[in-house]
């Protein structure tokens, strides 16, 4: 397992990373806890981060990289490994694919953790950590609570989840490194997992996604939408809309009221100006007696050539 896991401050990469370390026995690799490490620690590679971490800035390339190389350099990353929180812009993807590539152990994905910017704010400003065993909460999920449940230890709040920061860390994110979406989505290495709900669904979501064959853009076959599919949905819309769908609007009956119509008042014309103008009675039954002349006149022509053609 060599893999990257992108996303915002508090989409929950540090989380998920170590729940992949523990089943997986591949190190979570996460410059943050590098960086903070150094801090604590009072080096002078920390001395010179420290300020920029509290002010929600990115630390420059070469001291992160530095750490990440050495980091990657220890036996327990030659089997494999979880960068969390690296690369955080494409300068730095450039040179991790450069270092990866001169060590042979190209990456395999990169996994997005998909989550809505309010979400992250709740979690960040919410964030608590046990100091002793590094477990993470949130104060919604304490109840009030203010030291681990594990270890009875006073919980804190990191420097740079301060409100005020963390506007400035979302805004970093924003510039410099979501473009490594389009970076890594270019390699095909990319692949999305909706990071919102229960920590265990979310999991099952990581560990599919990182352990997903890579699929070529070649085999993938888009099937085209069914025309049927296509008119059902358009008469649900048109339904909705209150609009007459073209299939259920009422056919067009065809009448001839034209005519009717164009008769009818020449007929009342002529009546009105004292016309002599037959009963409609009478129309009808001078048109049946016509119609059965025609009929009786035929019988007759055909009896007629039946005899001449006996005679013959
Ligand atoms: P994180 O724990 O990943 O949220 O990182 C905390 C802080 O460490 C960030 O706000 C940055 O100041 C710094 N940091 C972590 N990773 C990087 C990185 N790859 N490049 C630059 N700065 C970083």
């Amino acid at each position: 397992m060599r893999i990257v896991l992108l996303g915002a401050p508090g989409s929950g990469k540090g989380t998920q990373a170590q729940r992949l370390q523990a089943k997986y026995g591949v190190p979570q690799v996460s410059s943050g806890d590098l960086l903070r490490d150094a801090v604590a620690r009072g080096t002078e590679l920390g001395l010179k981060a420290k300020a920029v971490m509290e002010a929600g800035q990115l630390v420059s390339d070469d001291i992160v990289l530095g750490l990440i190389r050495d980091r990657l350099s220890r036996p327990d990353a030659a089997k494999g490994f979880i960068l969390d929180g690296f690369p955080r812009n494409e300068d730095q993807a450039d040179s991790l694919n450069e270092l990866l590539t001169s060590i042979g152990q190209p990456l395999e994905a990169v996994l997005l953790l998909d989550v809505p910017h309010e979400t992250l704010m709740q979690r960040l400003a919410g964030r608590r950590l046990c100091p002793t065993c590094g477990s993470v909460y949130n104060v919604h999920s304490l109840d009030g609570a203010t030291t681990c449940p594990k270890e009875g230890t006073a919980l804190y709040q990191r420097p740079d989840d301060k409100e005020e920061v963390i506007g400035k860390r979302l805004e970093v994110y924003a510039q410099q490194t979501q473009p490594l979406i389009e970076y890594y989505s270019k390699l095909g290495l990319l692949r999305t997992v909706a990071g919102e709900g229960e920590l265990d669904s979310v999991f099952e979501r990581m560990e599919a996604a990182a352990l997903a064959k890579p699929v070529s853009a070649a085999s993938v076959k888009v099937r085209k939408a069914r025309p049927q599919a296509k008119k059902a949905g358009a008469q649900k819309s048109a339904k909705k809309s209150g609009k007459k769908s073209a299939k259920k609007a009422p056919k067009k009956v065809i009448t001839t009221p034209a005519r009717k119509s164009a008769k009818k008042p020449a007929r009342k014309k002529a009546v009105k100006s004292g016309k002599k103008v037959a009963s409609r009675k009478v129309v009808k039954k001078t048109v049946r007696t016509a119609a059965k002349k025609t009929v009786s006149r035929s019988k007759v022509a055909r009896k007629r050539a039946k005899a001449a053609a006996r005679k013959k």
